[in-house]
């Protein structure tokens, strides 16, 4: 190992960039390490991605300010590759370069009528209700009695469970007060969660699953004819626990009967693959054809129906979004890489090395290992020690760029905790508000 402090880049400061930042300090103690994210916020889909209402999720945050307030390590927010720096610029400046960078774009449904009004993707609603500052515009219409979200996995299902809640129970997350408006202006009376599979593909998981049992004014409704007697057999020891699991919970919304009283209803609608998005201008009906679940496969019936919809959610999965010159795979929308190793020196973690699966602690694994290959391959070269900061900082103060470092970024969360009142926080969502709290 070189007697000269490596320079470490990392671009993502999400939970996988943080995860590699903290191996690689432990290991190099000496090496200079620099965390830039294009939000002057830090914490990726920790602040931005995991529902408002799951604050105990969120506790993680704790271990990564520990991380980004180590010594040796500097927080470089509101620096966005592809404005402020170019990939090439960074391969200059550092000796390893971490690309993390997550996956927030929204896959596409390929159906007709997706590009109609009050059609979103789950990456740019849920940007929305948790304030990311370029998704805080999208004002969605949920001016209609009836909201399909398709997909089953546990994205589907923070978006239901959110539209499901009253304010009071509301009350103790952090959802943005701009999304809090607008819940509360809604008058929702039916949410379709859609699969295109059977239950026991779903992909959420039981306690999500368990948690629509608990909102006040809902009615879960589930027909019992959609669900399977038993797992079939050949199902691994793993997904059948989590299938049972699901499978028992299903049941029991299922012979809850009609529970008229209550004003929403949230229907499981399973194998029923999304075919077309009607109306004139705006959303109005989902065509769906009936499927049947071959072989983990869905088989297309040639049978179609329609459910109301007034806004269309496809919460169907995520693709990263590459910077110029970043080798890249277009088709899986991730990072190209061979385990993480994209060029000499440039590595990638997390979602954009893998694609969008997992919660935030099995980035940890996946993490360590890129640390792990990283210190296998620089253990045995004295790389010459390129400059690191001093240049990255050199080419921000030429670009007026205005980066937000770690003491900005506590001086932002103890700027939206106090505006919480009763809440975990109340969150800036301008950039200008944000800038403006980092150096106030
Ligand atoms: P996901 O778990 O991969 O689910 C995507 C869903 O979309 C699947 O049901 C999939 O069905 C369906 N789908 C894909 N393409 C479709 C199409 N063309 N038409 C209809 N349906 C389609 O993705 P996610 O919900 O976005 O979650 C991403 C990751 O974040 C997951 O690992 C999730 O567990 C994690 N997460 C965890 C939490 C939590 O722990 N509370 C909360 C949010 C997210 P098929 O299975 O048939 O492909």
């Amino acid at each position: 190992m070189s007697q000269n402090p490596f320079q470490i880049g990392i671009v993502g400061a999400v939970p996988s960039g943080c995860y590699v930042a903290d191996a690689l300090a432990r290991k190099i103690p000496d090496a200079h390490i620099d965390i830039i994210d294009r939000l002057p916020t830090p914490f990726g889909l920790v602040r931005g991605g995991v529902a408002p209402d799951h604050q105990g999720t969120k506790n993680i945050a704790r271990q990564f300010e520990r991380t980004l307030g180590k010594a040796g390590l500097r927080f470089l927010g509101n620096v966005s590759v592809g404005r402020d720096l170019s990939y090439e610029e960074l391969k200059s400046a550092y000796d390893i370069l971490v690309i993390a960078v997550g996956a927030m774009e929204d896959r596409k449904l390929g159906i007709p009528g997706e590009t109609l009004d009050a059609v979103y993707g789950s990456g740019q609603f849920v940007a929305w209700y948790n304030g990311i500052p370029d998704g805080r515009d999208l004002a969605p219409l949920l001016d209609g009695k009836s909201v399909a979200i398709i997909g089953n996995g546990n994205v589907a299902l923070d978006i239901a469970r959110l539209l499901g809640k009253t304010p009071a129970e509301l009350a103790t997350s952090d959802l943005c007060a701009h999304a809090r408006d607008a819940f509360e202006a809604a008058n929702i009376e039916d949410i379709w969660l859609i699969g295109r599979r059977g239950p026991l593909e779903a992909s959420f998981t039981t306690a999500e699953l368990t948690e629509f049992g608990e909102l006040s004014r809902v009615a879960t409704r589930v027909d019992p004819a959609q669900l399977p007697p038993d797992c079939p057999g050949d199902m691994s020891a793993d997904q059948r626990k989590i299938a049972e699991k699901n499978l028992d919970v299903l049941r029991a919304y299922a012979a809850r009967g009609e529970q008229n009283e209550r004003p929403l209803r949230i229907h499981f609608v399973f194998n029923a693959a999304p075919v077309e998005i009607l109306g004139e201008s705006r959303a109005r009906e989902l065509v769906l054809e009936k499927t049947r679940t071959e072989n983990g496969k869905a088989v297309a019936s040639g049978e179609t129906f329609k459910i109301p919809a007034d806004t269309v959610i496809s919460a169907i999965g995520y693709r990263s979004t590459p910077f110029p010159d970043l080798p890249f795979d277009a088709a899986r929308g991730i990072v190209a890489s061979a385990q993480g190793r994209v060029e000499p020196g440039v590595y990638t973690a997390g979602w954009c090395k893998r694609g969008p699966q997992g919660v935030v602690p099995a980035n940890r694994a996946d993490s360590l290992a890129v640390a792990e290959l990283i210190l296998a391959d620089f253990a045995t070269h004295d790389t010459p020690c390129k400059p690191g900061g001093a240049m990255i900082d050199a080419l921000l103060a030429e670009r007026g760029a205005r980066p937000v470092d770690f003491a900005g970024w506590q001086k932002i969360n103890a700027a939206e905790v106090a505006a919480g009142e009763g809440r975990p926080r109340e969150k800036l969502v301008g950039i200008e508000e944000l800038l403006a709290a980092a150096r106030s």
